[in-house]
């Protein structure tokens, strides 16, 4: 069968076998028609709307140790912050004016907020903004943490799985960190009652195309109702500071064969997409993308959350970056909309 052909198959019945799936990523020649096929498919579901997501960074300080990432326990050259409640709320208010309906609070592994803390402020912002959604974004804890989040009004959990394949797991992470832990949280999130982000890294260190192949087809089991990916980028203090970063192309592959095999996903077009390319974001989006999650924290933390090197937007104020966004939406042919931008099943 020609890749077309294939695509189209793919795109008609959202099933693939591995074999298919690696054919897809290795012949280019087809990369447009691919990324048309995601494109409608995500018109006939979401039209052309972009959900927006105020993205809040509100601690870079964790106890975790993942090899590719910039804020990790053993780097010693950031400067660690953490945001106060009075801050992150200051946030969700400026976020609100700019018509964000939906709140991620993200940070790395932190145990100074405990269950009490997250569950106050989730339940705050909850009461303050009704209409709104509230995702968290806090690594991995226990059943019971996780419950209590949900039950204090969390909408939403992300909890990228980073990679399906338990061997190229261990060669990202510490011998610490378990790969078994990482998918039994996701299921528990799952069976609680989160819409939950799973998702992965395009070109992580020691990553084949049999591993890409594994995530899309977990995704495809999984059926997370927010899916994201971004290309790795190697961070200066990392021990993968010399390993090349993932490129655009696998990573709007990976975009849109996502859209292909999991139509109804919420799929966000990453700032990491927006780091490697002038136009990443944009094309993102033309390819399968539906979702962007511009910055929210104060402009004076954003440069200490630095999960790899060059991150754009980290000088911008919020209102810009809405405005900026806004220019770049319109521009690949789509609209930002108000709205929490909830899973359609
Ligand atoms: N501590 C939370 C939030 C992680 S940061 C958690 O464990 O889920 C969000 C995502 O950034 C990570 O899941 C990872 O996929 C991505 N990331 C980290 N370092 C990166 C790098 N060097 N290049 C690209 N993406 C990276």
């Amino acid at each position: 069968m020609d890749t077309k052909a294939l695509i189209e198959k793919i795109a008609v019945s959202h099933e693939a076998t591995e074999e298919e799936l690696i054919a897809v990523m290795e012949s280019t020649e087809s990369d447009d028609f691919l990324f048309e096929s995601a494109d409608r498919i995500r018109r006939e579901i979401y039209g052309t709307d972009v959900y927006i997501r105020g993205l809040i960074e509100f601690t870079n300080y964790c106890k975790n140790n993942c090899l590719y990432c910039g804020i990790r326990r053993d780097n010693r050259n950031v400067e660690r912050y953490r945001l106060t409640e009075e801050e992150i709320y200051q946030c969700c208010d400026e976020g609100y004016s700019l018509g964000f309906r939906t709140f991620v609070m993200q940070g790395g592994e932190d145990s100074h907020y405990t269950d009490e803390m997250l569950c106050r402020m989730v339940s705050n912002i909850k009461k303050k903004y009704p209409d709104c959604a509230v995702t968290l974004s806090l690594g991995e804890r226990s059943e019971e943490s996780y419950r209590r989040l949900y039950e204090s009004g969390a909408d939403r959990y992300l909890l990228r799985h980073e990679t399906a394949t338990a061997e190229h797991y261990a060669k990202l992470h510490p011998e610490e960190m378990s790969f078994e832990n990482r998918m039994k949280c996701l299921e528990t999130l799952k069976k609680i009652g989160f819409q939950t982000g799973a998702g992965f890294m395009v070109g992580s260190p020691y990553q084949t195309r049999e591993n890409l192949a594994a995530d899309l087809l977990f995704i495809k089991k999984l059926k997370p109702e927010m899916v994201g990916i971004g290309p790795f980028i190697p961070h200066k203090d990392t021990p993968f500071k010399d390993c090349t970063q993932g490129t655009l192309r696998d990573t709007l592959v990976m975009v849109a064969l996502t859209r292909l095999l999991h139509p109804h996903a919420l799929i966000p077009s990453t700032t990491a997409l927006g780091t490697i390319h002038p136009q990443g974001r944009e094309l993102g989006l033309k390819a399968g993308a539906n979702v962007v999650m511009p910055n929210l924290s104060p402009t004076r933390f954003r440069k200490l959350y630095a999960l790899y090197d060059n991150k754009i937007c980290t000088g911008d104020e919020s209102a810009q970056c809405r405005k900026c966004l806004e220019g770049r939406v319109s521009s690949a042919g789509y609209k930002i909309v108000t709205d929490r931008g909830d899973f359609r099943a």
